[in-house]
């Protein structure tokens, strides 16, 4: 009586990265969603009361974007994965973890010596 009620399936193709190793992210995401969109001339027009959170029909129109814009966003991952046990990038070199589980590098030496094999690698005393 008060206006058109929506329903509806939207479908949508997702394009994005993991969150932790950057790897492209394709997918697909269905959602449902359901709207009230009231008549226009049904509302009182005053002009210090927007209410954004009532649809109205424009006219005999209904406009779907922001009523599918929620219902996408909130069906978004909030953060994203490759796959659910994504183990990320080596904070050492950056390689994927995923593609290499065994990744290892030598203990990293510690900074307080790391001036130390600076002086080692020079060419070593004046030669005569
Ligand atoms: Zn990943
Ligand atoms: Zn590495």
């Amino acid at each position: 009586m008060e206006g058109v009620l929506v329903t509806g399936t939207a479908s949508a193709d997702l394009d994005g990265e993991c969150v932790r190793c950057l790897e492209p992210i394709r997918d697909e995401l269905a959602v449902r969603f359901q709207e009230l969109y009231v008549y226009d001339d049904l509302r009182d027009h005053n002009p210090d009361d927007e209410d954004d959170d009532v649809s109205t029909l424009q006219d005999d129109l209904l406009d779907l974007e922001p009523v599918l814009r929620d219902a996408v966003v909130l069906a978004l991952p909030f953060q994203p994965l490759c796959e659910d046990d994504c183990p990320g990038l080596c904070p050492e070199c950056g390689a994927r973890l995923i593609e290499d589980p065994d990744h290892a590098h030598e203990a990293p030496i510690d900074p307080r010596w790391a001036a130390l094999t600076e002086i080692d690698e020079r060419p070593s005393g004046h030669t005569p």
